[in-house]
């Protein structure tokens, strides 16, 4: 079912052996693009990220890529100065109150979790998903899974970037996000991008966007024709959800892109 769902800009590519698992935040897609991007890598993105929510969409792919003896390698990206990461600490250890649908799910992911400072819940961050990721996928004696914790400080972002927020929405995909951006017209380092197999799996990380980070347009991509429907279900769905009603206009804010390849 999940499997299914997985998009490839082009078919002709041989099976992706690498899986990055990635923050959703929007100064990352650039660097991504760089360092892992090489045709054949599948990206998943939440805030975090936070991979006991993606357990659906991990498997998923890596059921259909469990190919023989094929090694598959699974990436954490995670970094300095994470929302998420803000969000957990000043939930748990400040006593914030947020959203039920963020407590149950952006703060919940990070209970379990002993730190007392915001920079050791982050450094702790890569550890906690890679342990949850091993015990997802039981038996899985050929994948290895990586941490990579990335300074922000250390990449090109613009500093003071102007406009608003945007998000995008994607299934697992190799496409690359300058690709994906510039096709929804959403500005490089301003835009948050979130994938998964199905979107009720990042519905939390799009409330947040939208909710906590004040994105303000949100453009589904989808990159080939056999999946554009259901992508425009999704779409469809998101649009009747209250929070979006509350803050945009689910038609006029909300589009369907295609990246053709
Ligand atoms: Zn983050």
């Amino acid at each position: 079912m999940v499997v299914a769902l997985a998009e490839h800009g082009n078919a002709s590519q041989p099976k992706p052996a690498r899986i990055v698992v990635a923050c959703m935040d929007r100064r990352l897609s650039d660097y991504l693009d760089r360092t892992y991007n090489d045709g054949s890598t599948l990206f998943i993105r939440n805030a975090g990220p936070d991979a006991s929510r993606l357990t659906a969409t991990i498997s998923g792919l890596v059921n259909k890529y469990k190919d023989g003896d094929r090694k598959i390698e699974i990436v954490v990206v995670a970094h300095s100065d994470c929302g998420a990461c803000s969000i957990a600490y000043s939930a748990l250890k400040e006593g914030k109150i947020f959203d039920d649908i963020i407590k149950s799910s952006v703060v919940e992911g990070y209970k379990s979790l002993s730190f007392s400072t915001r920079n050791e819940l982050e450094s702790k961050n890569p550890g906690l998903q890679i342990d949850r990721i091993y015990a997802s996928l039981p038996g899985s004696g050929s994948i290895s899974v990586l941490p990579d914790f990335v300074k922000i400080s250390s990449l090109k972002v613009p500093e003071h970037l102007s406009g608003e927020h945007e998000l995008i929405i994607a299934r697992p995909s190799d496409v690359k996000y300058a690709e994906m951006m510039q096709a929804a017209k959403a500005p490089d380092f301003n835009t948050y991008i979130v994938q998964a197999a199905t979107l009720k799996e990042i519905l939390p990380d799009t409330f947040a966007a939208v909710v906590i980070l004040g994105a303000r347009r949100i453009s589904f991509v989808a990159v080939n024709a056999e999946s554009a429907e259901a992508v425009a279900d999704d779409m469809k769905s998101l649009r009747k959800q209250q929070f979006i009603k509350d803050r945009m206009d689910p038609d006029k804010d909300i589009a369907l892109v295609r990246v053709l390849r």
